[in-house]
């Protein structure tokens, strides 16, 4: 789960990270009050899960009430790479003596988690990464020991922060880390991560990705679950109970089971083709599942051609079969189906489907040759 950087913000300060004082607004009068009542001057900042929204002309300056209807009018509505802004954090602004950068996510091949320093922060981070990568001083921390004091003041050392930062850094670092590992976060980033004229270090940002798998520990979570941003066809998938991820390409796919639909994912890529999405339809491949796949699949005006892929297991092959054929009459689909069933009574299955097999409804013996035909099809 994505934060936007208003909820990034709170779950920081939840753990005692500082950021400064603002509010979540979705209109410009609304804006115009929060900006009142913190005080000027303010930043009008916009709320969408993406980066550079600063450089898209989305975090804007304010001195008055007239300077927040102006900009937070222009960034309200506004399109960032593809995000329209409907939300719009109005905070205090904040005098910047330097941006410096600061992360935490999983490395998986060290089996460790990897935290990131930088005193070159801001929104040109990612060039010091790839240009300057020695301006970023990295630490390993074992999740087993955890982050110590000293280890903290060490990487800091390490990073070149102003001397006046180390006290700031160092607390807010080791709070970082409790709030990436008890939050039980997959990434949490703080750019910039500011020091300020007065001396204290401030998250002026927020990116937090939450494990959606740790929810049960965090029943607070489902406030940021309810406001995630899904792609259309999925959150139609999930309502139906299925397993579903969009995809760019134009071969739908449906398998039995998470493994073979991603193998199925895989081999219409390797024949040259590019699968629409992902769906596992899991062990119940009854008629009302199959037409709850094939109506995701073809409300996708991307799909050309739909795969099929059944290994039966506990699904008997005959009960797919059927299944298939009585989501055909139910569902209007007017591309190309490619099936391919094996396993359990796959023969009893084949079976079902022959009388039924036409231009519109195809079968494969193998899951090459399907895969083959599917791409063939979605091309012609
Ligand atoms: P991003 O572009 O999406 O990463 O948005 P950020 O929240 O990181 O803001 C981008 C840049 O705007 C920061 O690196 C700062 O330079 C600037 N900025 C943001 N908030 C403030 C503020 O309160 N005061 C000042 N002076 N600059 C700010
Ligand atoms: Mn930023």
């Amino acid at each position: 789960m994505d934060l936007f950087e208003y909820q990034g913000k709170q779950f920081f300060a939840s753990f005692g990270i500082p950021v400064s004082d603002g509010d979540a607004v979705t209109t410009v009068d609304d804006a115009v009050a929060v900006a009142d009542r913190i005080g000027y001057p303010v930043v009008v900042k916009a709320q969408v899960q993406v980066g550079g929204r600063g450089k898209a002309g989305g975090i804007k300056l304010a001195d008055n009430a007239d300077e927040v209807r102006t900009h937070a009018g222009n960034i309200l509505g506004m399109d960032i790479k593809g995000h329209t802004v409907e939300i719009i954090w109005v905070e205090v602004a904040s005098d910047i003596t330097e941006e410096y950068y600061a992360s935490f996510t999983l490395d998986r091949s060290a089996k460790k988690h990897l935290g990131m320093l930088s005193a070159e922060g801001g929104v040109e981070i990612e060039t010091v990464a790839e240009e300057n990568p020695d301006a970023i001083a990295k630490i390993w921390v074992d999740p087993v020991d955890g982050l110590t004091e000293a280890q903290a003041r060490e990487w800091v050392a390490a990073a070149n922060l102003n001397p006046g930062a180390t006290e700031g850094a160092v607390d807010i670092l080791q709070k970082l880390y409790t709030a990436y590992t008890d939050g039980d976060a997959d990434l949490v980033e703080i750019n910039p991560l500011i020091f300020t004229p007065d001396g204290r270090v401030h998250a002026l940002d927020a990116k937090v990705t939450l494990d959606g798998n740790s929810t049960f520990r965090h029943p607070d979570y489902e406030q940021y679950d309810s406001s995630q941003v899904r792609d259309e066809r999925e959150t139609e998938a999930h309502a139906k109970g299925l397993q579903y991820v969009g995809l760019d390409g134009y071969v739908g796919v449906i398998a039995n089971g998470a493994g073979l639909a991603m193998s199925t994912v895989d081999i219409v890529n390797q024949v040259g083709g590019k699968p629409a999405n992902f769906l596992d339809i899991g062990g119940g491949a009854n008629a009302d599942v199959m037409a709850g796949a094939l109506e995701v699949i073809t409300n996708d005006p991307n799909v050309k051609s739909i795969f099929i892929n059944i290994f039966g297991g506990i699904t008997k092959g005959e009960e797919v079969a059927n299944g298939i054929v009585t989501a055909m009459g139910r569902v209007d689909i007017d591309v190309p189906i490619v099936v391919r069933l094996d396993g359990t009574n796959a023969d009893e299955g084949r079976a079902i489907l022959e009388p039924h097999l036409s231009d519109a409804l195809m079968m494969e013996p193998t899951m090459v040759a399907a895969a083959e035909k599917v791409v063939a099809l979605a091309k012609s």
